[in-house]
């Protein structure tokens, strides 16, 4: 099913400000799609929205061609599963997962099927008849997620579901999910505010803060071509490192002229419009060259961090301004010592300092 939302807005009651605003969306049918965004910035309330939880204040929410705004929940066709998965104690696995077909009036044989193809699909069926108390973290999830798939929704919705989980945990489960969604062939909604879920997980990953939509598009786009500063910022680890400075004949110079660069070929024009302006240049960690050019720049390593296909630098210009360095593992660095790297154009991002967003 294809989930649009056009031009949705959220005021809560008592509140001045909208909580979201303008949201354009189009989920195509078997998109995996990650909302993602810092801690306040309106996921929850976006899901809830889709999901008939939360009244939509402004603009139109439609599956396929219908409209949807005013259908109460239970008619939506779908099935949310939660970061808290509260499944009931006194009940078997079984059970937790039968219990939204048995509300239903559902005959005891298609119940009976459908679970088991669930279980069979998570691999609980081994736990069919144990109490939640006595399965792990992950079982318990993966319990969660059965419950909401026997109901065969057109779109499943999920709130942090994996933040209950530890890290190993965590890492199996989100192979596991994407696997899952491939066989189901669902459309799915998935919110987090970790970056590594979206860029691991999504098909189409939805940036947004405070209220608005900063990037949608495929992972790759989000690395390769961040729309602005704050996405840039967000996607990555480590973080981008951003250089301010100006454009001066067509070339980056950073602030106190500590380097110089020249854009490719392919950015030089776009660059060049911004001549004489404010700019911030962004490079990340990994793609500082470790053979120089005629375009380096001058650090000196503080830190080395050793984490075996690589090393992190934990570097300073002369000016002061941090910046990170990865370079392969094998390679030596000397904590206190100076170095040049070269800059590689192909790798530069280029934002207008003034309004943050991408020149190239
Ligand atoms: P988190 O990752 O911390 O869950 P989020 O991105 O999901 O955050 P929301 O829970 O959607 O963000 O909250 C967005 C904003 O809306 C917050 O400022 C929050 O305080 C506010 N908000 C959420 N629910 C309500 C409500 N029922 N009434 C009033 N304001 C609310």
């Amino acid at each position: 099913m294809k989930v649009v939302l056009n031009n949705i807005g959220k005021k809560y009651e008592g509140r001045e400000d909208f909580t979201l605003r303008n949201i354009d969306l189009e989920i195509e049918s078997q998109d995996f799609c990650v909302i993602l965004g810092p801690s306040g910035c309106g996921k929850t309330t976006l899901l809830r929205m889709i999901a008939g939880l939360n009244s939509i204040s402004e603009g139109d929410l439609y599956f396929n061609d219908k409209r949807m705004n005013k259908v109460p929940s239970k008619d939506r066709d779908i099935a949310m599963v939660f970061q808290s998965y509260a499944l009931y104690p006194h009940m078997t696995v079984y059970d937790n997962m039968a219990f939204s077909l048995a509300m239903r009036r559902e005959q005891k044989s298609v119940i009976d099927a459908r679970v088991r193809e669930a279980a069979e699909l998570l691999q609980i069926t081994n736990y069919l008849h144990s109490k939640p108390s006595d399965i792990s973290g992950g079982q318990r999830q993966r319990v969660a997620l059965g419950r909401a798939m026997v109901r065969k929704p057109k779109v499943f919705l999920m709130d942090e579901p994996l933040s209950n989980l530890d890290a190993k945990l965590r890492e199996h489960m989100r192979v596991e999910l994407v696997r899952l969604h491939k066989s189901l062939g669902t459309t799915s909604i998935y919110v987090t505010h970790d970056q590594t879920e979206a860029m691991t997980m999504a098909t189409k990953i939805v940036l947004m803060n405070e209220g608005k939509i900063q990037q949608a598009g495929k992972p790759e786009e989000f690395y390769n071509k961040p729309a602005n500063l704050f996405v840039a910022r967000f996607i990555g680890s480590p973080t981008m490192n951003i250089f301010q400075g100006r454009i001066e004949n067509g070339q980056f110079f950073a602030k106190d002229n500590l380097f110089k660069v020249s854009p490719s070929a392919a950015d030089a024009e776009a660059v060049k419009a911004f001549e004489g302006q404010p700019v911030s240049l962004g490079i990340r960690s990994e793609r500082f060259l470790t053979t120089a050019t005629d375009e380096n720049v001058e650090v000196r390593v503080d830190v080395v961090e050793m984490l075996g296909k690589e090393k992190i630098l934990y570097a300073n210009l002369i000016s002061g301004d941090e910046l990170v360095i990865s370079v392969p593992g094998h390679l030596h660095f000397e904590e206190g010592q100076s170095y040049k790297f070269g800059l590689d154009q192909g790798a530069l991002h280029f934002f207008s300092t003034e309004t943050g967003e991408r020149i190239n």
